[in-house]
């Protein structure tokens, strides 16, 4: 019995040792793969797959470990360990379809972390582009408008970014926003306009003494306007409101009456089609200085210059600007926007458009 005994423990150990032999070397690679950060599951298949020792080389990549049971292509092994990890649908088919097309892995984690998933779905419908990743290196880029950047290409990636944000790639007067709702930042140019319906909600008139005729404007504005008017006055400037807000109506009959006098080449860069007129929303104003005809020419033009964004108020149509205002040079219209952001426009020597289009836009 003793000498059986013997023998059943003799056969129990040499099955162990075979055991061991046959699967504890793989088990032990597993294990090392296991302890730099992958799941069972992705380290077993990494096994398999005989790549253990570069990923064991390289650092965890979430990437390789979420790829590598679905959608995983042997030739993109580099890729996968150096592709940051995005947890949107079909991430895997997507960075696949990028590498196919060319993309970089720098480029492709630049998209995956900039863009929605949405445009990226685009992206891979089109043949790669070595302009795509430029753009997104700046600021102010937004997803939604990178193919009109890639067509509307100006030589400068900024500079395309800022025009498009602004609508510029566009024809004016369609397609555009209809912004309805009062807000000191409101914008207003012809891309984006105002509804039929709009009306400022707290129009008041403007005090007598800071104005040429009954002229309002919705209150925060006016009350700007009637301090730095007295602060001119003050000095000795007669400064005055000419025109300040104009209904939906209004402006309909000022586009009319110039059209006819002037015809139509002359109001597409001087009047503005109902809708699209700063003046309807209640935070512009037309300015003048009694006895002086030409208002550049006039001692208050100066001073508004330097002095207007103090109370908020800022140059809207600025002279040489026309390609981003898209109007000609005004020397006295006047927009109001509050004293921060009036004084961000006058520190980095911008346009509203272009304070619109990086700050504002959505
Ligand atoms: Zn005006």
């Amino acid at each position: 019995m003793v000498v059986r005994r013997l023998k059943v423990k003799n056969i129990i150990i040499l099955v162990v040792i075979f055991l061991v032999l046959i699967f504890g070397y793989p088990f032990f690679n597993i294990i090392r793969v296991v302890s730099c950060g992958y799941s069972f599951g992705s380290a077993y298949k990494i096994n398999s797959l005989n790549i253990k020792d570069k990923v064991i080389e390289s650092k965890y990549s979430k990437t390789l470990d979420k790829i590598i049971n679905k959608d995983y292509n042997f030739k993109y092994l580099d890729n996968y360990l150096e592709l940051d990890y995005y947890d949107y649908d079909d991430f895997g088919s997507m960075i696949n379809k990028l590498l196919d097309l060319g993309y970089s892995s720098s480029e492709i984690n630049i998209i995956n972390k900039m863009n929605s998933s949405s445009v990226i779905g685009e992206i891979i419908k089109h043949d790669y582009d070595r302009h795509l990743v430029k753009y997104m290196d700046y600021e102010f880029y937004k997803d939604e408008y990178l193919y009109r950047y890639l067509e509307y290409y100006t030589g400068d990636y900024k500079e395309t970014i800022i025009k498009v944000n602004i609508g510029l790639d566009m024809e004016v007067y369609t397609d555009s926003n209809v912004v309805s709702s009062y807000s000191i930042d409101m914008f207003t140019n012809k891309h984006n306009r105002l509804s039929d319906e709009y009306v400022p909600s707290d129009l008041v008139l403007i005090k007598s003494s800071c104005a040429s005729s009954s002229e309002y404007l919705a209150k925060d504005a006016a009350v700007a306007f009637e301090k730095m008017c007295s602060d001119m006055q003050s000095e000795g400037m007669l400064m005055m409101a000419r025109a300040a807000y104009r209904s939906f109506d209004e402006q309909q009959s000022t586009y009319d009456t110039y059209l006819n006098l002037y015809g139509s080449s002359y109001v597409k860069t001087h009047v503005a089609l109902a809708g699209y007129s700063e003046h309807q929303t209640g935070l512009a104003v037309d300015v003048m200085q009694v006895g002086y005809n030409t208002f550049a020419n006039s001692p208050s033009y100066k001073w508004l210059i330097e002095n207007s964004y103090k109370y908020g108020f800022i140059l809207r149509y600025p002279n040489g600007d026309d390609d981003i205002t898209q109007f000609q040079y005004e020397p006295w219209h006047y927009r109001y926007v509050g004293v921060d952001i009036a004084t961000k426009i006058y520190e980095e020597g911008i346009t509203f458009d272009e304070y619109y289009a990086m700050y504002l836009v959505k």
